[in-house]
């Protein structure tokens, strides 16, 4: 076993759910994984059933508000300062507080609750994550973002203030079901799968000109633009290798991954004895919602169940480096560490922002993380950085700068 915030021991924890309601805050609440989560407390009685501390989001104040209402929040936060008026407007007379910004994200994460989504997109996601962990919560990770910038950072927080954090992708949720009673020594290998996106069978050469709208849309998954695009490109997957090897703790050498077009086979954990374990389900990511909710039990969850009669064969395949570069990039960013996936994530999130505005090409974003990996990690001691949310905020913005710059600059991109 890794550590204490890694308890696959389902006897673990303590405290149950008393007669007070359970207090719970979400995190990015009005994006797809908090839709979800919202979805999932609706239907196990709402405020009935949880007491809901706070709910946050960024652009979408109408629907925050109607979410804060929903579930009778004590507040709701807005990442963007200019909504908050619109915020307090929505909710007057309805005794629900609204506050904005940064701070306040963080301040809302420090309100005492039993469980936490942290569900907001992007590097944005890490200090509240942060401050969720300093108070001693339960933290279901979503924002896998985190754990690629600040893994250790994450684990040593969690650790020094009896926190637990539940993994929320729906593959490392299926390899945290499949070590729960299992020593980590007796793991020889873990595969996390993939769909391959929407240009899985794309002839390579038209990658180039893949539009936005093209790559927003996912096969399988119902999820939002930012990490549909990135499952294309498969930058969402070597985010996640990376986010495997900091939350289980596997070498570089353990992780594996594996084409499966079909989405049903989420992860496998391979044993020294041979045995491969693997975890099957629909593609909806409230079955790895419901499963951190309700963890160590199981809860009814409303996901479709599967008919492997009806489904009749499920394929996988290697994944074509040529088609998803992202990749060989993760396992260069596991070579290094220290701030390497910061700067990883910080300039992935920049080119994907170029190729949204259409100043990138889809297949110039691996080129541009390629360009900024290999320009700050050219004798500069990357791997060495401490990590500190200074150090990785600092990594990051130097990241996106250059990321900026190389888009800018080359016409090759
Ligand atoms: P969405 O884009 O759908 O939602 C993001 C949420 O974050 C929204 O509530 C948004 O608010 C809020 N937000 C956006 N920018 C900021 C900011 N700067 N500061 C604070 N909040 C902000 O993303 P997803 O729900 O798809 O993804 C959320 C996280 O979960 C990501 O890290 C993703 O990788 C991960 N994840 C998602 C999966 C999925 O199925 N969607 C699966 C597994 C992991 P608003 O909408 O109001 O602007």
């Amino acid at each position: 076993m890794r550590s204490d915030v890694l308890a696959f021991d389902t006897s673990a924890p303590a405290a149950r759910p008393g007669p007070a309601p359970r207090r719970i805050s979400i995190f990015g609440a009005t994006g797809s994984i908090g839709e979800s989560t919202v979805d999932l407390v609706l239907r196990a009685g709402g405020p009935a059933a949880y007491h809901t501390v706070a709910v946050t989001g960024a652009r979408n104040i109408a629907r925050l508000a109607e979410i804060a209402i929903a579930l009778r929040a004590e507040v709701a936060v807005t990442a963007d300062p200019a909504g908050l008026a619109a915020l307090r407007a929505a909710l007057a007379g309805t005794g629900i507080e609204a506050a904005a910004g940064e701070a306040a994200l963080v301040e809302a994460a420090c309100r005492p609750a039993d469980w936490i989504m942290s569900g907001i997109v992007g590097f944005a996601g890490l200090a509240p994550g942060l401050a969720a962990l300093a108070q001693g919560t339960t933290l279901a990770l979503a924002n896998k973002e985190s754990l690629v910038t600040a893994g250790p950072l994450l684990l040593e927080t969690a650790a020094r203030h009896g926190a637990r954090i539940l993994p929320v992708d729906s593959e490392h949720s299926a390899v945290f079901q499949a070590l729960v009673g299992e020593e980590m020594t007796a793991v020889e290998r873990v595969i996390i799968t993939a769909s391959g996106g929407a240009f899985r069978d794309w002839p390579l050469d038209r990658l180039a000109g893949a539009s936005v709208a093209e790559a927003s849309s996912h096969p399988n998954w119902d999820m939002g633009q930012r990490i549909t695009i990135d499952s294309a490109s498969m930058f969402n997957k070597a985010l996640e290798v990376i986010e495997t090897r900091e939350y289980f703790g596997f070498e570089p050498a353990q992780i594996e991954v594996l084409v499966h077009p079909e989405s049903m086979v989420h992860a496998l954990v391979g044993f020294r004895d041979g045995a491969l374990m693997a975890h099957l389900g629909a593609p909806d990511m409230r079955h790895a919602i419901g499963y951190a909710l309700n963890w160590p039990d199981r809860a009814d969850l409303p996901v479709a169940r599967l008919d492997l009669a009806a489904i009749g064969r499920l394929s996988f395949a290697a994944p074509d480096p040529a088609r998803y570069p992202a990749l060989a990039l993760a396992r260069e960013v596991m070579a290094i560490r220290g701030a390497a996936g910061a700067v990883f994530n910080a300039a992935k999130e920049a080119a994907l922002d170029g190729f949204i505005e259409g100043r990138v090409r889809f297949t110039g974003m691996a080129t541009v993380v390629e360009r900024v990996l290999a320009r700050m990690s050219a004798g500069s001691g990357l791997g060495n950085v401490a990590f500190s949310l200074d150090n990785l905020s600092e990594a990051d913005r130097e990241a996106r700068a250059l990321a900026r710059e190389e888009i800018a600059a080359r016409a090759d991109v």
